[in-house]
């Protein structure tokens, strides 16, 4: 057993291959599929969004992909992100138990989305793309193409919800750093913004919105195409490099999870660092992997398993997912990275073969473990990891309460550094836990599309 506190693999031990773990389930996942002819979905149908080496990965059950050297050369900026041992957490929380920490918040845009925009922005420029199109909520996705966007010489646009676009204008700011345009939305761009300002001028937005606006852009110009964040399989593909780095590093502590804890928004996070070790329990072995979502927006424990579609505007494929209906609007939190109404069809799946458990809480209960975490280990979370940290310590001290020695493994998705108003109202006490629109989400789950399979 290692008594060293930050687990570093060198460069060249950055993995050359991702791992895709619907190569491994012991029942194939569900296919996406059209929206109107239901038939199962084809590469084609996603070409005019996608380049094509993304609308077949998107689609593929190859177990290894390999990483494009250009893309790996990336990484390398800041991957392999470091594993922690949080020895003084656990010495805070005087539990046996043994905690470590996969820490994604060392990237450029200080999550863990860089991962993805990298791959993307890269194959969009090998096949010839000249702009990109998304959307993003509280701007981390933004940033993290704005900045890959950069990398690979490609001009970003970015849809970014009005509300967040007014109150978050350091995020536009990081985005414009890296030489991407921010527009708010809805826009009078598009011909779905002008309809939405029409009908509705003072609007604040939505991410069902933005994302039609990118969408649209996409769609309408031959030199320019889409890209997302989360959810799809070729995102949760990219995202293995944080178990596959994570288990090599775990080797390196001398050392096996029994727990993996990562937070849920559009699951891509969680899918990346459970991937490697669900193959593992598909193969016998014994870990739990828990999945952390919002009490307000409980898209794992509420939602419906079902075809629906991605966004509110309906331009997307239907994916077989967890879901709480395209048309339910969460509340307003600070986790603006959680507030989703799908979960990815890789973690959905997961979760109805019984791989995945599920915890939900509310946020105040998650900042607390977010403060706690930043006094111990220095680090300021971001509002989203902070509910896989709220899930690692009370995995920590049920261990204390039990006496038992187990070992957890949590992601930490991104810092906080640019989520200090959200701080601002824990510490002032003007945090509240919104609840879901009951009566709402009864309406939206009866809202999901029809599939005439
Ligand atoms: C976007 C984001 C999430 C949620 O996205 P997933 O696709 O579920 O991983 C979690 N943490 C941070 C820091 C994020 O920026």
């Amino acid at each position: 057993m290692s008594d060293e506190t930050k687990y570093f693999l060198p460069e060249d031990r950055l993995p050359r291959q991702w791992y895709n773990l619907a190569a491994d389930f012991p029942v194939p996942m569900p296919p996406h599929r059209h929206p109107a002819t239901f038939q199962p979905l084809t590469a084609d149908d996603l070409s005019a969004i996608f380049p094509r080496t993304l609308c077949e990965q998107e689609l593929t059950t190859e177990r290894w992909i390999d990483i494009p050297e250009p893309v790996r050369e990336i990484y390398r900026l800041w991957r392999p992100s470091p594993l922690v041992r949080a020895r003084r957490l656990e010495k805070a929380l005087d539990t046996p138990a043994k905690i470590y920490f996969k820490n994604e918040s060392v990237s450029p845009a200080g999550s863990h989305k860089p991962t993805t925009a990298v791959a993307q922005a890269f194959y969009n420029k090998a096949e010839g793309t000249r702009r990109l199109t998304t959307e993003t909520g509280a701007g981390q996705w933004g940033c993290s193409l704005a900045f890959a966007g950069e990398v690979f010489g490609l001009e970003v646009e970015v849809y970014m919800v009005k509300v967040s676009y007014e109150q978050k204008p350091y995020r536009r700011a990081l985005m414009e750093t890296y030489g991407a345009t921010c527009i708010p939305s809805p826009s009078t761009l598009t011909e779905s913004g002008r309809q939405i300002l029409a009908r509705n001028p003072d609007t604040s937005g939505s991410l069902g919105i933005a994302i039609s606006e990118a969408v649209e852009m996409a769609v309408q110009r031959d030199d320019t195409h889409y890209a997302l964040g989360s959810v799809l399989n070729h995102v949760c593909i990219h995202q293995s490099l944080i178990g596959l780095e994570a288990m090599a590093q775990m080797e390196m502590a001398g050392d096996e999870p029994d727990i993996v804890i990562g937070c849920a928004g559009g699951g891509s996070n969680l899918a990346g660092i459970a991937a490697p070790y669900v193959r593992e329990k598909i193969n016998g072995r014994n870990v739990r992997i828990i999945g952390v979502e919002p009490a307000s927006c409980p898209t794992l424990s509420k939602g419906r398993y079902a075809y629906d579609f991605g966004d509110t505007a309906q331009l997307t494929p239907l994916l077989m997912m967890k879901t709480l209906g395209a048309t339910f609007i969460p509340p307003g939190s600070h986790s603006g990275g959680l507030r989703y109404h799908g979960m990815a069809p890789m973690v959905s799946h997961m979760h109805d073969l019984g791989y995945l458990e599920v915890q939900a809480y509310p946020q105040t209960a998650c900042f607390e473990a977010a403060v706690q975490f930043a006094r111990a280990e220095g680090i300021l979370p971001a509002p989203e990891s902070s509910h896989a940290i709220r899930a690692a310590i009370n995995e920590a001290l049920r261990c204390k309460e039990e006496g038992t020695e187990k070992t957890i493994l949590f992601n930490l998705s991104g810092h906080g550094h640019l989520d200090m108003s959200a701080y601002m109202d824990f510490f002032s006490g003007k945090m509240s836990d919104p609840e879901f629109d009951t009566a709402q989400l009864a309406q939206a789950l009866s809202d999901l599309p029809e599939v005439g399979v």
